[in-house]
């Protein structure tokens, strides 16, 4: 339960490493078994970066729902900038 940063919204290098694959990991694009398993591993342990990848799990699955009604890049890019503040 204890985290090596007080500061939850302080990102370190493998935040920042994990971002980099986050929306390949959530769309199902991340082929490398290592890379997968190592932002698992980094989910489990970081809340802020798990925090993020609940947000964009749900994200992903409201614009699956959302059809052709919304356009997607709109909202993405919002919810992005919503998320970039978090
Ligand atoms: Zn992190």
């Amino acid at each position: 339960m204890t985290n090596k940063t007080d500061k939850p919204d302080q990102l370190d290098s493998d935040c920042l490493e994990a971002f980099d694959h986050l929306y390949a990991y959530l769309n199902g694009e991340l082929k490398d078994p290592d890379a997968v398993a190592k932002i698992e591993h980094h989910l489990d342990h970081c809340r802020s970066c798990f925090s993020r990848a609940q947000i964009e799990r749900e994200l992903n699955a409201r614009l699956k729902q959302s059809g052709n009604d919304t356009p997607p890049e709109s909202l993405q890019n919002r919810l992005k900038k919503l998320i970039d503040n978090f």
